[in-house]
Formats: structure tokens, C-alpha cells, sequence
């Protein structure tokens, strides 16, 4: 029998009968937009995030791109975030006609560098003049958060918003408060692959801010004002459907649970990896909780890593590479103007990082398995 990458199947028996009953009463009710699961599932995850308000929508993507467009980024501002990530946090950005100015990560958490931010903010504002510092999206990568205490006041004495791209880290907690209560707006994905998935696309922004949230939810449908035709200003079609809410309530039962077989699971991951000659294990800083988004590990160099994998794939067990090539690089931000060597940290993450499978519940057996793989 081969190991999964995500077990979805598992999961899934878990909560087949809840997921059926919430789809079943969508059915029955036929409101499969803006449905009463919509408003339900927003109380319950805005409750869980520790915020006044959550907004459903359609994609991790399109909860980023409503964050930005509540807070009127356009042509000229600068939006500063981390070139180690999925295209959408800064593709976004460049979508509505600002830039993408990046910053490097930090070598242990593979987060926003909360220096290089001091040293990108001041050079844009001393030597950019075409641009206007306006915001920041820090990531939390791979369901690890990125360090708030720090760049929290840091974007607000800077007079920059803070939007968390909580993408990949829905559930977990920095200093015993959840992600996505930092920042003026957090941002999540419901992608069937993160920690807390549906089953299609959709996504969530929280946000504390009466205000933040009036806007948000005129935004996800087209600008609308009080009045369903009044249009108010340009927005988009980015609701969350109500089947997917409903999906997403079923799961959420067994979130909390999930969440700590996560933490088991890396658990015994550090242990069986500890000591291996060349490779280096994630590390989470004391007191902050990742919910294991993807269990991803350092190799020696690009050919140890190269070496692994093949053994890896040798054996059936699957194994991905997040990311092999920074933002800053790709040819989507050719206009940019960056190149090899701008993010000498980000550039050597992507030279020798792989992730292990990793979900609530792949067994020890399989853990010691691919443990030996490795070791060879
Ligand atoms: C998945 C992801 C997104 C986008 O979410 P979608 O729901 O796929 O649109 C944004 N940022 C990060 C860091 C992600 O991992």
C-alpha cells in the first residue's frame, strides 16, 4: 500500500455522515448561495479566530485580493511581502496594479525577515519615488505563523497596513492567539489541500473593524450598497457557496482534533529525523503552535535533495517541493526587475527544501518507513 501525501480518504470517512446531512439540508433548502451556512460557518470561524467579523469567499486568492481592495491599493503603491511563498499573495497585489516589493525570509522559519523589512520599507521611501509605501502581507508558511510581535507594530509605526496570509495556517496559534486575529485583515484558503479544507475552492477573510467588514462584504459582491442594485463602488463575484460552507461545518467538528494529531504527527516526524546526517528538520519558535500546512525539510544541497527524493519516489513515497522557485524569479515578475542573488535566503530555501507527506492521519509505521527511506 503506498502513503498518501494528504489523506483526504481518511478524512473523509471520519465525516462522511455530517458532510452528507449539510449538503442534504442545502439541498432541501435550495438557497445554495448566500445560504444559511454562509452566516453560520462565519460566526463559528470568527468565534475560533478570536475577531468581530469573518467574510466567506470564493478563494484564499480572492479573500487576498478583497483584503487589498478594502484597503484601495492601486497603480503607485508599494505592497511589501516575501518572495518565498505561493504566486497568489503577491500576484494579487500586481492584479490590481500595484507592486510586489519583496523581502527576504528568515533562515529557521522561513517567514517574513523582520530586518529586511525595516531595510526594504526605508529604501522605497528614500529611493523610490514612484511608489508609495501602503501595506504589508506577511505569510505564515507552510501553517507556521510569522513572528507578530514584531512586525505588527513594526507595519503600524511604519503607517502600513498588515494583512496576514493565513493561507496556509488556519488554526494555528502565536503566543496562544490565533493567526488570523492579527493584522487588519487575515486571509485563508479552503483549497481541499490546507489544514482546513472544502471540497472546491474558498476562502475567508476576519478582520476586527466594523467598518473593514462593510466594506469586505460589499466587495465580495459587486460593490453592492444598501440596496441589492445599488453599486457603491467596483467589486467582484467572490462569494463562497453554501454546499462548501456546509462541507467546511461537518469538518470543522473534527478541526480542533486534527490540529493535534497534526502536532503528534510532526512530533514523531523530529524525532525519527533528528541526528540524520546533512538533512534539518522544521523548527517551531516556543510557545507558537503550526498546524503542519506541509511538513517540509532542508537537504544538504540541491543534490542530497535530488538524491532523497529518489529514493523516496523509488519506494512509492510521495514527495513535493515547496517552492523550487522564489517570486522574485519567476517570469510572471520579469517587469520587476530582480534577479539571482536579490534574496540570497529565499534562493537557497528553494535549492534544497522538499516536504514529506504529511496529515492527521498517516501512521508511525508509515513515519518510520519513510524515516528509513531517507537514511537509506
Ligand atoms: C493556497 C494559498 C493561497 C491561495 O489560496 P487559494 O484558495 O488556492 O486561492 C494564497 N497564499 C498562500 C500562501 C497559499 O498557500
Amino acid at each position: 500500500m503506498s502513503i498518501p501525501f494528504i489523506d483526504l480518504k481518511t478524512q473523509y470517512k471520519q465525516v462522511e455522515e455530517s458532510v452528507k446531512k449539510g449538503i442534504e439540508g442545502v439541498l432541501e433548502h435550495g438557497a445554495y448561495i448566500m445560504g444559511p451556512e454562509i452566516s453560520g460557518l462565519e460566526a463559528t470561524l470568527a468565534e475560533f479566530s478570536n475577531v468581530s467579523h469573518a467574510v466567506g469567499c470564493s478563494s484564499g486568492t480572492d479573500a487576498l485580493m478583497m483584503a487589498l481592495m478594502a484597503q484601495n491599493i492601486g497603480p503607485g503603491d508599494a505592497v511589501f511581502t516575501t518572495p518565498f511563498t505561493f504566486i497568489a499573495t503577491a500576484e494579487v497585489v500586481a492584479l490590481l496594479g500595484a507592486t510586489p516589493v519583496f523581502v527576504d525570509v528568515d533562515p529557521v522559519t522561513f517567514n517574513i525577515d523582520a530586518d529586511d523589512l525595516r531595510r526594504k520599507i526605508r529604501d522605497v521611501k528614500e529611493n523610490r519615488s514612484d511608489l508609495k509605501p501602503k501595506g504589508v502581507i506577511s505569510v505564515d508558511i507552510f501553517g507556521q505563523p510569522a513572528d507578530y510581535d514584531v512586525i505588527q507594530p513594526l507595519a503600524q509605526n511604519s503607517g502600513l497596513f498588515l494583512i496576514v496570509d493565513a493561507a496556509q495556517s488556519f488554526g494555528a496559534t502565536y503566543k496562544g492567539k490565533p493567526v488570523c486575529s492579527f493584522g487588519d485583515m487575515a486571509c485563508t484558503s479552503f483549497f481541499p489541500a490546507k489544514p482546513l479544507g472544502c471540497y472546491g475552492d474558498g476562502g475567508m477573510v476576519f478582520c476586527h473593524s466594523d467598518e473593514t467588514y462593510k466594506l469586505l462584504t460589499s466587495i465580495r459582491v459587486h460593490g453592492m450598497g444598501v440596496e441589492k442594485y445599488d453599486n457603491d463602488r467596483l467589486g467582484l463575484t467572490a462569494r463562497l457557496d453554501s454546499m462548501q460552507a456546509a462541507v467546511l461545518q461537518a469538518k470543522f467538528e473534527i478541526f480542533p482534533d486534527e490540529i493535534a494529531k497534526r502536532q503528534i504527527v510532526a512530533d514523531r516526524y523530529a524525532e525519527l529525523l533528528s541526528g540524520i546526517d546533512g538533512l534539518t528538520p522544521p523548527s517551531v519558535p516556543e510557545g507558537n503552535v503550526s498546524v503542519w500546512a506541509q511538513y517540509c525539510v532542508l537537504a544538504r544541497d540541491t543534490e542530497h535533495r535530488t538524491e532523497i527524493m529518489g529514493r523516496l519516489a523509488e519506494a512509492s513515497i510521495p514527495s513535493v517541493i515547496y517552492y523550487p522557485k522564489p517570486l522574485h524569479l519567476q517570469k510572471a515578475f520579469d517587469s520587476l526587475g530582480y534577479s539571482m542573488g536579490d534574496f540570497p535566503v529565499s534562493e537557497d530555501l528553494a535549492s534544497r527544501i522538499f516536504a514529506l507527506p504529511m496529515h492527521p492521519y498517516l501512521a508511525a509505521e508509515d513515519q518510520e518507513t519513510i524515516a528509513q527511506v531517507i537514511k537509506g
